[in-house]
């Protein structure tokens, strides 16, 4: 698969690091499934990570600091935490399009998936995740459907699953993903002669000033 948008540097590092809300956890892995070049550098980010902490230099370590140490690294387990995926270890089934970590989620086609009409030309399906206060969900845009021109609320991850739509920054095909924080506007449009799907995370639900809260709007009657 030819990808030619990819995650943004922070991105691929908070993934590597597991400090990402579960939701965009998905999409990363997502593209990773899709992404040689990804899947790459997050391995890299890894190897880099498990280097500093091997070559961190012997400190003098005080009596009782081993037990302090221990006291606090079991208190920290204790503590709720989001889950972290793990990174798909080779390229999703070709015999499908949905990529291999939300298999599991939505199954394994996006011909099977229960889509429910938000306006016309727009359907989405929720994917219910535990542990995120942000929204995963797929969207399925008709052919020649055009935004407004908008802002970003809040960070925003768009991977593209099956047509295509352009804006500002180019063609986005499947395995193509759109890592965009609140400082981007663009308007983007569906190009392909079938329906375009997505699979979005977006921050800050409520806040309805993404692209895809601009989609929900006037179910929400705002
Ligand atoms: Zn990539």
């Amino acid at each position: 698969m030819r990808v030619h948008h990819h995650l943004d540097d922070a991105s691929l590092m908070r993934y590597a690091s597991g400090d990402l809300d579960p939701a965009f956890c998905m999409v990363v892995a997502s593209h990773l499934a899709m992404c040689d070049d990804c899947r790459e550098a997050v391995r890299l980010a890894e190897a880099v990570g498990g280097d500093c902490l091997h070559q961190a230099p012997d400190a003098v370590v005080s009596d009782g600091a081993l037990a302090r140490i221990t006291q606090m690294i079991d208190a920290d387990a204790a503590q709720d935490r989001a889950p972290v995926l793990e990174m798909p270890k080779a390229a999703a089934n070709a015999a499908s399009d949905v990529p291999l970590p939300l298999q599991s989620l939505v199954g394994g086609s996006l011909d099977d998936v229960d889509w429910q009409w938000v306006v016309p030309g727009v359907q989405r399906h929720r994917i219910e995740l535990a542990g995120t206060d942000s929204s995963l969900f797929l969207l399925k845009i008709n052919p020649g459907r055009k935004m407004p021109e908008h802002g970003h609320g809040g960070t925003e991850m768009t991977l593209v699953l099956r047509g295509s739509y352009s804006d500002s920054f180019g063609r986005f095909g499947p395995g193509d993903i759109a890592d965009l924080d609140e400082h981007v506007e663009h308007q983007p449009a569906v190009d392909s002669d079938e329906p375009c799907i997505c699979l979005v995370a977006t921050e800050e639900p409520t806040q309805f000033k993404g692209f895809v809260s601009r989609l929900m709007q006037p179910l929400v009657g705002i």
